[in-house]
């Protein structure tokens, strides 16, 4: 999946079940390119994009 903020695709996966989060059910991604912290969420059949921390720049 891009990065909705800068399109950038060398998204990773990143863990932080400690926060509450459930990675199973919506799994968080970091951007490698702009550093945006995101997760989608799906919600009946469509999805939602959660920013969870800005990009850097
Ligand atoms: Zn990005």
């Amino acid at each position: 999946m891009k990065c909705p903020h800068c399109g950038g695709r060398k998204a990773v996966e990143i863990d932080i079940h400690s926060e509450g989060f459930s990675a199973e059910a919506s799994p968080v991604k970091e951007c490698g390119k702009c550093g945006l912290i995101w997760r989608v969420k799906v919600v009946d059949d469509h999805t939602e994009i959660d920013i969870i921390k800005p990009a850097k720049k």
